[in-house]
């Protein structure tokens, strides 16, 4: 079985081959804690734990490295006085440190709900901050940077003079890029508008600060993936991942720093995830086209008609492919959810068939196998994978109907090859017995008995039934299209 994976440096489908057989070094750029991660930050970050959950079960020994942006990620209109941190902590009135704890244990808090597993290393931007200097230092004496006014950009003319090649992962000229860009960041202070800082000075009112070669400062953002990503994973490695959005500057910037650092490029296989749309849009804070992941799951938002469980968030997700825009919209919430408890409910009737060694079955085991695993191994290719999973479903049910056979041995390896698709690749967890459709169904009921009793102006009875669910966690809300529900 050979392993396929779509490289973003070369635009091609490749047959991987790690550096060190059997093993795989994989970094993918983690989340700036600043503020609550939004949905669509959680299905990169979800994208990639489906990649690392299938190498590992494709026999593969993973180090997955995943970073905690916590110092240095300026706004994109570059001015220092706009950095995320110090705004996030006037406004929140909290110590920078204090603003990046609340948000690292939410962001955790949010991946574990969605049943994520841990990278092996999850280093952060402020605790490298020597690394980040001493790859600073390197860079100037290489003649790749310099310093100006007590920042140090990275030189990016100088870069291509020698032949390197700045724009060969987002496919830009270099010279098209001069010609459009202003400079907003280096207010004069650098060569070209398109050199990148490695270094920035502190301004009075920048609170995270650390002493350099160059004066108090703070390390630019794209430096703090090559100093972490080449510590724990080697000069270069097998796989770098993140969202689309980060191809240009942010990779872009680690391919020159490592190739400008050590004479050879960084990584063998870029990996970028696309993103999350909401009714088309694309998820974004800014915009405020956001739902936080909570919110879906408990049902406290304006464009879902009622909450679910992670689960099935995680299955609607994995339906396409990571390479695809996903809309999220209510019917491809609840289409997932009727495929995902047909599923659940197969896994079931799968453990009480009796296989039959007599007969020949029409549908050939060992074929659906080795298509799935093709699924699997042809760039990760989840929507793939989960059609297999609902033709053995569909050949469950006629099992159970007794219009199918299954050998023992069969039987088996049936099993434990569909758990493990289920459980281990997907990372799917059962629902107990259906709950949540259950739920619902429960709730409409009550909320349809109180419209009754308001209705015939009973209001002793409608408003008990209102308070008893609070008492139960349950929350009513009337709206101008009725009264929906919320679980606190
Ligand atoms: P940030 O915390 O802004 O650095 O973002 C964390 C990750 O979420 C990055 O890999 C982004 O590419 C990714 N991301 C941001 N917006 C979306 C979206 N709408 N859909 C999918 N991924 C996203
Ligand atoms: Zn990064």
């Amino acid at each position: 079985m050979q392993l396929k994976i779509y490289n973003s440096l070369t635009a091609e489908k490749e047959i991987f081959k790690p550096i060190l057989e059997g093993n795989v070094g994989m970094y993918v750029c983690g989340p700036t804690v600043y503020s609550n991660v939004h949905l669509g930050n959680v299905r990169t970050f979800l994208s990639f734990d489906f990649i690392y959950r299938t190498l590992m079960h494709l026999g593969y020994k993973v180090r997955y490295v995943r970073n905690i942006t916590d110092a240095g990620h300026l706004t994109d209109d570059g001015n220092v006085e706009n950095d995320r941190f110090v705004k996030q902590t006037r406004l929140e009135k909290l110590e920078p440190m204090e603003i990046v704890q609340k948000y690292t244990v939410d962001f955790h808090k949010v991946l574990d709900m969605f049943n994520l597993l841990p990278p092996n290393i999850e280093p952060t931007a402020t605790g490298h901050i020597v690394e980040q200097i001493e790859l600073t230092q390197k860079l100037i004496e290489r003649g790749f940077a310099y310093e100006s006014n007590g920042s140090v950009y990275f030189d990016v003319l100088e870069y291509n003079r020698r032949g390197l090649n700045y724009g060969e992962l987002s496919k830009r000229n270099i010279e098209e890029l001069f010609a459009n860009t202003r400079d907003l960041d280096g207010q004069g202070e650098k060569k070209n508008p398109q050199d990148f800082a490695l270094w920035k000075k502190a301004s009075p009112a920048h609170i995270m600060r650390w002493n350099s070669p160059w004066g108090e400062g703070f390390p630019g953002w794209h430096l703090e993936c090559t100093a972490m990503s080449t510590k724990y994973l080697g000069e270069t490695f097998d796989i770098h991942g993140g969202g689309m959005d980060l191809k240009f500057p942010h990779h872009e910037c680690e391919i020159a720093q490592g190739k400008a650092c050590n004479d050879a490029a960084p990584v063998n296989y870029w990996m970028h995830a696309n993103m999350l749309t909401m009714n088309s849009q694309r998820m974004s804070k800014s915009t405020g086209n956001y739902i936080l992941p909570m919110q879906l799951v408990t049902g406290e938002n304006d464009f879902f008609e009622k909450p679910f469980h992670p689960s099935i968030v995680r299955f609607c997700f994995l339906q396409a492919h990571y390479r695809s825009v996903l809309d999220i919209s209510n019917d491809a919430m609840i289409a997932s959810e009727k495929g995902f408890i047909r599923l659940m409910e197969a896994l079931k009737v799968l453990n009480s068939i009796t296989p039959d060694d007599t007969k020949q079955s029409g549908f050939s085991f060992q074929d659906w196998k080795s298509k799935a695993y093709d699924a699997l191994t042809d760039d990760f290719n989840s929507p793939v994978l989960i059609a297999h999973l609902f033709e053995a479903v569909k050949y469950i049910f006629a099992l159970k109907d007794e219009k199918e056979t299954i050998s023992s041995a069969d039987l088996e390896d049936f099993k434990s090859t569909l758990n493990a698709f289920v459980f281990d690749v997907l990372g799917l967890q059962a629902v107990e017995e259906n709950n949540y459709e259950k739920l619902d169904q429960t709730l409409k009921v009550l909320i349809e008995l109180r419209n009754q009793a308001r209705r015939s102006k009973n209001f002793e009875l409608s408003d008990q039934i209102r308070d008893k669910l609070l008492a139960e966690g349950i929350e009513l809300k009337d709206g101008r299209d009725g009264t929906t529900y919320v679980l606190n």
